[in-house]
């Protein structure tokens, strides 16, 4: 296989900046310090030097840092150039890179060559990515985690365990007599239960996880001065609102983003959910169902004086059965009642003023529960879809190992299937490993 080239990016955000980083890595990266540089660089110590262009003139002056192989972020040798963070000198470095060799790197690129190069499994590689895009401080906190690679022992310490369970499976394949009371005196029944036990349980951390990530969607409707803003200014309370753009939504339908607990919440707009009387605005109807359909949650906005009107009813009326639904009675400050949260047919109602803030808190909470926001980010990691699918398809394997339980070849064949899915998370390949595990346990000259 041929040597992996040169490449090289900014690797700090464009725009101006006081300091901008150049990062350079292959295994070729010895070649071009003496050109760029005048001389190598010390290892890993921040050095003051100039960064040459051909002519041997200086196109900036700074900090550099050089890591020899293997001890870098991608295993190869790295060398980053700390200049100044203009884009005109940074561009000069770039192509002053690229003229000595190295090839502008592809996005992501510098952690693909980490995970090659076994620095970090597939999920912690992911994880550099998801800390780096997180929206809260309880995101960032737990990419960290997944990043210093507690999801990943996790799954790989539910691998080891399904091993273990394979190997005893499988050894009873050739002693189909014996077979289930070997299985039994080995309690492959508990250690099959107690499996997908913790399966489940890291499922529903990683679920968090991946609320944290993708953000819940918030449908808010109801008829004008009811106190929509006045709330939504409420509950966004203290947190900034940073305003990102979600893959697959239009930027207008999207009014406002509040963090609750971390949790992004997206605001759909969904003015207009009226009756139309021209076509356009039933356009503009349509349109708004669409936004609804792709909704975690309604928060449905009635002035609590007037209660619902036959217009909220036919909307509710309307939202897709499966939908959570929280009724807001707002502006309890003039009608004298107080706040509070109940249960009722249609759904949750809670009772607040916008105005004085009482039950916001409590609404606040209601929220996080309608959405699936269960526990505190202790412990959570923050998840993919891709995850949280292995999750559960190895959890439907061992259910149904578990139900092919005296069939043993069935039973390894679901075990190993459990496996797999596991290992996709990782990364890993799975065959050899196990393999190798069934070997390593051999008496030597076995
Ligand atoms: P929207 O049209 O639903 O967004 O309603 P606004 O938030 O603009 O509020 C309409 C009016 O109701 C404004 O004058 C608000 O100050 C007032 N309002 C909103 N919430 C409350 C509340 O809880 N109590 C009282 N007294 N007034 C409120």
């Amino acid at each position: 296989m041929a040597e992996p080239d040169l490449i090289a990016a900014v690797a700090t955000a464009p725009g101006l900046g006081a300091i901008g980083v150049v990062r350079i890595s292959g295994s070729s990266l010895r070649e071009l310090l003496v050109p760029l540089l005048g001389r190598e660089p010390a290892p890993r110590r921040g050095v003051l030097m100039d960064f040459l262009d051909s002519q041997g003139q200086a196109i900036d002056q700074g900090l550099v840092i050089y890591f020899p192989a293997p001890h870098s972020y991608t295993g190869e040798h790295v060398l980053e150039l700390q200049g100044h963070g203009g884009p005109a000198v940074l561009q000069r470095l770039l192509k002053r890179c690229v003229e000595l060799g190295a090839r502008l790197a592809e996005p992501g690129e510098f952690t693909q060559r980490a995970f090659l190069n076994g620095k970090l499994d597939l999920a912690q590689a992911e994880s550099v990515a998801d800390l780096i895009e997180a929206r809260s401080e309880a995101a960032a906190r737990s990419a960290l985690r997944s990043l210093k690679g507690a999801f990943s022992q996790e799954i790989h310490s539910l691998v080891a365990d399904v091993t273990t369970l394979r190997m005893l499976v499988e050894a009873c394949i050739d002693f189909p007599e014996e077979g289930i009371e070997q299985l039994e005196a080995a309690s492959a029944r508990p250690r099959l239960k107690a499996l997908l036990d913790r399966v489940q349980a890291v499922e529903s951390a990683a679920r968090q996880g991946s609320l944290l990530r993708e953000g819940a969607r918030v449908a808010l409707i109801g008829r004008p001065n009811v106190g929509k803003s006045s709330l939504l200014n409420r509950l966004a309370g203290e947190d900034v609102a940073i305003v990102t753009h979600i893959p697959g939504t239009t930027r207008d339908v999207i009014r406002q983003e509040l963090v609750l607990d971390g949790v992004p919440i997206y605001i759909l707009d969904t003015a207009g959910l009226r009756e139309a009387r021209d076509p356009i605005e039933r356009l503009g109807i349509d349109r708004t169902r669409e936004v609804i359909r792709s909704a975690d949650l309604a928060l449905v906005v009635v002035d609590v004086r007037e209660g619902l009107t036959v217009d909220d009813e036919t909307v509710l009326g309307e939202l897709p059965s499966g939908l959570e639904k929280i009724i807001v009675l707002n502006k309890i400050d003039l009608s004298g009642g107080s706040a509070g949260a109940s249960e009722s047919p249609r759904g949750c109602e809670v009772r607040v003023s916008a105005l004085s803030g009482e039950g916001v808190d409590m609404l606040r909470s209601e929220i996080l529960r309608a959405v699936g926001w269960r526990t505190g980010e202790e412990g959570v990691f923050l998840a993919r879809a891709r995850h949280l699918e292995a999750l559960r398809a190895a959890a439907l394997h061992l259910v149904r190992a578990g139900e092919r339980y005296g069939e043993f070849e069935l039973f390894a064949e679901e075990l190993r299937l459990a496996q797999e899915a596991l290992g996709e998370i990782t990364g890993e390949v799975t065959a050899d490993d196990l393999l190798g595990q069934i070997f390593a346990r051999f008496c030597i000259g076995k």
